[in-house]
């Protein structure tokens, strides 16, 4: 039996934007139910939506960003369904005319690069939500997000496990980001991911291939993972128990209960004719013209994937950690700012991703807004790199105290005489004594064997208590060793 999974992913992104798709209402996160609200979008009788310019923008700003090809003319179209938090009775979406068609995005995982194929790009109109109160058995609905701009992206089912299905969300999340045209929040519910995933198994010179299943509820990128984990292994042994006649199981749309880690049916899957789409009357078709094209391209940055190569490329950094450092922008301009502040740029990746994240993870907080200045980061980093002191000594004692005090790395290496050992008089005489004392280790060295040398190193720092600079005693020893 051979199993070949197919993931595809649809996602909703909030746009950023100072009022709603169609109305002057303002987006905003937690205001009081029912107090952002108008005709418009609650669909009073009468009332006419106005398309959202910079909503358009951005949203053409993302098609561009991710390759896809807008149409010369876009246009809204009804998408028709009852749903109580649904006012109007039906969804002003796009339908044949999405403002992009193709396009892809680039995942990184364990393996490697991908190139994800998208389907479309839309936009539409959020929906509001309905609060259920177990106590008193009854809904309410707030319409305060109903007509909020929403982007919709579709993928081809091009993931073919849990883990690229992560890094996509992880990749898509970043690009949003980076474009500045949302939070991409999913606590908050501005980044909604809905995967669907069926599997394609051979078996006894056979192929069947499982219903796809939609699953929705997933608020986190770690839980996308567990919800697809699990329904692979759910498809597998729906086959193992019904056979062939899985293939007559009815698509359906499963929930994802995140602390029992399963998913569960919600409701059967309505055909796509079923929302009688057609084009929205009030709304006549837009033409994108050239210079709007170009206002939005010239909101395009550096994107994800060309930064993740320039950083490979100028500063020699392999590509996962070049990946985790662009995933965050802010991270990634933190790195820019502490190379540019002279640090050189293998170790300042390196205690980005170890020692600084570690903090940050601690104090629930990320690299950027860790309040630990670029060029003090810096000078810690070339105390190390230049041998002033020892690397652990840094980590230990001086960082945590940068974090606390914000003082200076060398004055704090100073004040807790943290200094390695630079004096020449000092450390020559320490080296004459390993000389003295090991003289069957400085005779090999003598005679060609360089890997004798860390004996004599050895025997120095033993004498300073790991204090000595090893740049200098070696300098000193080498010298000693060549004079006879
Ligand atoms: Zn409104």
């Amino acid at each position: 039996m051979k199993v070949v999974v197919l993931i595809g992913m649809e996602v909703h992104v909030q746009l950023r934007t100072q009022s709603k798709m169609f109305c002057r209402c303002q987006v905003r996160f937690g205001a009081p139910p029912n107090s952002l609200v108008c005709p418009v979008c609650l669909g009073l009788p009468g009332s006419l939506p106005v398309p959202n310019r910079e909503a358009l923008l951005k949203a053409l700003t993302a098609a561009l960003a991710f390759g896809c090809t807008p149409p010369a003319v876009t246009k809204f179209d009804r998408k028709n369904y009852y749903y109580p938090d649904l006012p109007k009775g039906y969804q002003i979406s796009q339908y044949d005319q999405p403002l992009g068609k193709g396009g892809t995005l680039e995942i990184v995982t364990q393996e490697g690069v991908k190139v994800v194929r998208l389907r479309r790009l839309h936009l539409e109109e959020d929906t509001g939500k309905n609060l259920h109160d177990e106590g008193t058995g009854r809904s309410r609905v707030d319409y305060n997000r109903a007509g909020t701009p929403l982007v919709e992206i579709v993928s081809e089912p091009d993931l073919a496990s849990p883990e690229e299905t992560r890094a996509y969300l992880t990749a898509l999340r970043t690009l949003v980001q980076y474009l500045d045209i949302s939070d991409g929040n999913m606590q908050e519910g501005n980044l909604r991911c809905e995967p669907n995933v069926n599997l394609h198994i051979e078996d006894g010179g056979k192929l069947i291939k499982t219903p796809i299943i939609e699953i929705k509820n997933i608020n986190s990128v770690r839980n996308v993972e567990r919800a697809v984990r699990y329904e692979i292994q759910r498809q597998i042994e729906e086959y193992q128990q019904k056979g062939a006649a899985v293939t007559e199981v009815e698509r359906a749309t499963r929930g994802f209960d995140a602390d029992k880690g399963t998913t569960f049916v919600m409701r059967q899957k309505e055909a796509a004719h079923d929302y009688r789409y057609f084009p929205e009357p009030d709304i006549p078709p837009i033409t994108i013209s050239a210079a709007w094209r170009s206002e939005a391209q010239a909101r395009v940055p550096e994107l994800p994937p060309a930064r993740r190569r320039r950083f490979m490329q100028e500063h020699d950094l392999g590509e996962y950690d070049a990946d985790v450092l662009c995933r965050d922008h802010h991270t990634a301009d933190y790195f820019e700012a502490v190379v540019a502040a002279g640090s050189a740029p293998k170790p300042a990746a390196n205690w980005i991703l170890t020692e600084v994240a570690r903090h940050a993870n601690e104090r629930e907080t990320t690299v950027a807004q860790l309040g630990l200045a670029s060029a003090r980061l810096a000078a810690l980093i070339d105390l190390v790199e230049s041998g002033r002191i020892a690397r652990t000594a840094a980590v230990k004692k001086i960082l945590p105290l940068m974090l606390d005090s914000g003082e200076d790395p060398e004055r704090l290496m100073t004040t807790l005489g943290l200094a390695r050992l630079d004096d020449e008089n000092l450390l020559r005489a320490a080296a004459e004594a390993a000389v003295k004392n090991n003289e069957k280790a400085a005779a090999d060295y003598r005679a060609g064997k360089q890997k004798a040398l860390s004996a004599l190193m050895g025997f120095v720092m033993r004498e300073t208590q790991g204090k000595a600079n090893p740049d200098t005693v070696r300098s000193i020893l080498e010298e000693l060793l060549s004079e006879e």
